[in-house]
């Protein structure tokens, strides 16, 4: 493809600016995207899609793509949760009225196991600011802040860049005042995995009603080497956030990984519920008197998850 040729389609498909581009670590990074248009009204949670064409570099170190000719031409999108920097410049917490863009954050997967080519991440990571890139329009998800209320204990568990859409749910907690305890767990592989640490411990020195809990699979680090299902049946949790995980007055929000989710598969006709294997956390949160959502607007529960793949 020329360089004519892909200024062209550029111009045509792209309709928002890399503004800020923080790589945590080589495969981890912060970005955030102004659109050319006004940024969409939404909600804490939600996500929209970011594009890149086939055409743009690719980092390097990733699995090996074979393209058609056809192909080059095309977008590739994927869903992201929008993030939240959850503090300002001044140290006080973020005033998004103050801002014209949307944070990502965004963990590069170099290969896929199953075989497919990984064809958004690597190009993502070759991006720098100023450069240009599609922003999906509408802002979307059912995963939010809507069923909490007042005076509930709120616990966010995520894996990786799942803490994503927590941040802006805390944040957003934090913003109102919420008068119940706010628990934000993430779990990776190493520490320094941790993109948003000392954000968090700054704010969870200001708010009493706030802890992060991070942890590492890989290394001991931060903690000790666990798994948030571990956390749950140690007890830990409950010491972290203070309270009992009572399901009249706790909701729990999971994000990332399916197999830490664990969403099972539930029989119509029989009522009949199966958990997969391993166990997940839903598994080990219903057994004591938790009900997760069972799709997006079916049923509302106190335990609300969003899976990455
Ligand atoms: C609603 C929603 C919101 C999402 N939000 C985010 C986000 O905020 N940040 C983010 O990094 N990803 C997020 N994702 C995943 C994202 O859409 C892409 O799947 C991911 O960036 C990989 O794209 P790719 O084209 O490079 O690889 P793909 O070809 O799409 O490869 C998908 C494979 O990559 C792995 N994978 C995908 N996402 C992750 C991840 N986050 N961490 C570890 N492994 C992963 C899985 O093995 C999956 O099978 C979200 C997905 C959904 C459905």
């Amino acid at each position: 493809m020329s360089p004519e040729e892909v200024q062209e389609l550029r111009a045509r498909r792209y309709n928002a600016t890399v503004v800020y581009l923080k790589k945590v670590h080589s495969d981890l990074m912060v970005v955030r995207v102004r659109p050319d248009f006004p940024r969409p009204a939404h909600h804490p949670g939600q996500y929209c899609t970011l594009g890149l064409g086939y055409w743009e570099p690719r980092a390097e170190g990733c699995q090996a793509e074979v393209l058609t000719p056809d192909d080059r031409a095309k977008v590739v999108r994927r869903a992201y949760s929008i993030s939240c920097p959850m503090e300002g410049d001044d140290g006080n917490l973020y005033d998004p009225a103050g801002t014209d863009w949307l944070e990502f954050y965004i963990v590069l997967v170099r290969e896929n196991a199953d075989g497919r080519v990984p064809a958004l991440t690597p190009r993502l990571f070759a991006l720098k600011e100023g450069d240009r890139v599609q922003l999906g329009e509408k802002i979307a998800g059912h995963y939010t802040l809507d069923p909490v209320r007042p005076g509930d204990a709120v616990v966010f568990l995520g894996t990786g860049t799942g803490e994503a859409p927590h941040n802006y749910m805390a944040w957003e907690l934090l913003r109102r005042g919420h008068a119940g305890p706010v628990l934000n767990a993430c779990c990776v592989r190493y520490a320094r995995d941790l993109g948003y640490l000392e954000t968090h411990r700054r704010l969870a020195g200001r708010y009493p009603g706030y802890k992060y809990l991070p942890l590492t699979t890989r290394e001991a680090a931060v903690t000790r080497k666990v798994y948030i299902q571990d956390v749950i049946t140690g007890g830990e949790l409950e010491e972290h956030l203070g309270a009992k995980l009572d399901p009249d007055r706790t909701h729990v929000f999971l994000c990332g990984n399916p197999k830490m989710i664990g969403v099972p598969v539930r029989d119509k006709a029989t009522g009949a519920v199966t958990y997969p294997h391993p166990q997940g956390v839903i598994e080990i949160l219903e057994a004591r008197g938790f009900r997760a959502d069972v799709s997006a607007t079916k049923f509302k529960g106190n335990v609300h998850f969003e899976e990455y793949w």
